[in-house]
């Protein structure tokens, strides 16, 4: 039977992760920090540990006693703002936690003698502001952030451990949105406020800068490239996106018009508290190397993706 271990398993990808190894039959653990509480869209099935990726010897004694075959590593500072307000700790979580966490799954490899595959969730911000695009997995990693650092940093310690002889590959995600997003996002902002408005018929939606773009693809199916990372015979760095931007505008009337609202323009202010000093200019990843290699595709449609978003908020509040 597969087991995994899944750190961040609190988080949005980290329960449609652990949903879909438990419908697979897989045992599965999760690493979560002290006084995260157990979200109810969790499986009953997940045991939860309680450690931290800070500390070297606890995950190392963790996965000698979980024993897993697959490791996902989507722990860590989880936002840009987040990073600049905690630079150190984005670094020893995000960057030196994936390390040991490597370092326990090689050491764990070494003694069984069976092969343990690791994925690290890296992420768009590992290119700052990228040179060329779309980016694909020979674009120069120059992060612009402390969270881009931090993850720039596992990234290229997955490619130090991949020839020392772990199968770790590094998901290079862009921006992936679903339901469990929470609202610091803007696109889970821009539906939970749309579906308010639908429903109440008041109220407005303050924004930052809506000419951002970004591609967005759906959460579910990130998941699912990573998963197909962890068991293709040969680990690998893949970038996972669409290869389509959106602006947050568009964002913004894709969500209006699931919501029904017609007349939405004069809903919509700019609040300069939202708009950022620093935004990355143009993020579009190109997925082929993940298309041809894991035959991996995202099929779920940017309408389609703000629809399900708004129709979930919609039915939050009906309740
Ligand atoms: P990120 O790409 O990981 O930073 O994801 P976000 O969803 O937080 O932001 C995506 C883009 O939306 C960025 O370019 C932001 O500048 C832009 N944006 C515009 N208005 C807002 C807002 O009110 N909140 C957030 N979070 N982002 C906003």
């Amino acid at each position: 039977m597969t087991v995994a271990l899944v750190t961040g398993v609190t988080g949005q990808d980290g329960s449609y992760l652990a949903e879909r190894l438990v419908a697979e039959g897989c045992e599965v653990h999760g690493l979560v920090t002290r006084g995260d509480g157990r979200p109810a869209s969790l499986p009953a099935e997940v045991t939860l540990h309680e450690g931290d990726l800070r500390d070297r010897d606890g995950l190392a004694a963790l996965v000698r006693a979980v024993g897993p075959s697959e490791v996902y590593n989507l722990g860590g500072v989880s936002s840009v703002a987040q990073s600049w307000e905690q630079p150190v700790l984005t670094g020893e979580v995000s960057g030196l936690g994936a390390v040991a966490l490597f370092e326990a799954s090689w050491a764990a490899q070494e003694r069984t003698g069976s092969p343990v595959r690791v994925v690290q969730a890296s992420s768009a911000e590992i290119f700052g502001s990228p040179v060329r695009s779309p980016q694909d997995e020979s674009t120069p990693v120059r992060p612009v952030s402390p969270y881009g650092a931090a993850k720039a940093y596992a990234h290229q310690m997955a490619a130090v451990f991949r020839s020392r002889g772990l199968g770790v590959s590094s998901c290079v995600l862009y921006n992936h949105e679903s339901p469990r997003r929470p609202t610091t996002f803007v696109t889970r902002k821009i539906t939970a406020q749309v579906a308010r408005i639908a429903h109440d018929g008041g109220g407005t939606l303050a924004l930052g800068n809506l000419a951002a773009r970004r591609d967005w693809g759906w959460a579910p199916e990130y998941v699912d490239a990573m998963v197909r990372a962890a068991r293709h015979d040969v680990a690998d760095d893949f970038v996972v996106a669409t290869g389509r931007t959106h602006s947050v505008e568009e964002f913004v009337a894709a969500a209006f018009a699931a919501a029904g609202v017609d007349d939405w323009r004069d809903r919509v202010e700019i609040d300069p508290r939202f708009v950022r000093p620093v935004d990355p200019a143009l993020q579009v990843g190109d997925p082929a190397r993940a298309e041809r290699v894991l035959g991996w595709r995202p099929t779920v449609a940017f309408e389609e993706i703000v629809a399900r978003m708004v129709r979930h908020d919609l039915e939050l509040l009906a309740v």
